[in-house]
């Protein structure tokens, strides 16, 4: 009996140490600190707004990805079909100073943008 037990467990163990080690070559698991992954800091959509307008400036004319203050993120005004973007404005807001730009389009050469 303790000879069936035996290898009955030398299989078990032969059995899910192969598949650990199989795991282990193709995934990575990675620990990390509750305070590592949420950022504290992290803004509510509705604080992506300048906190004045002093430093805002009007660049419409020449479409582009990046504010004069070097802000990629700006404020537009958009439509959904099908969940996806189906048209916006040509005019947004800096999300940072309050600037006014030109969106870009599909047919802006992505050269001249910047
Ligand atoms: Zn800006």
């Amino acid at each position: 009996m303790k000879l069936l037990q035996y290898l009955f467990f030398s299989l078990l163990t032969g059995v899910v140490g192969k598949a650990v080690t199989r795991f282990f070559d193709k995934n990575v698991i990675l620990i990390a600190d509750r305070e590592d992954i949420y950022m504290e800091d992290s803004l509510n959509i509705s604080d992506l707004k300048p906190d004045n307008y002093d430093n805002a400036m009007d660049l419409r004319g020449t479409p582009t990805h990046v504010c004069v203050c070097g802000c990629t993120v700006w404020n537009l005004k958009v439509m959904f079909e099908e969940g996806m973007i189906s048209q916006y404005f040509l005019d947004m807001e800096c999300s940072s100073c309050g600037s006014l730009a030109t969106a870009p389009t599909p047919v802006d050469d992505r050269n001249e943008l910047d």
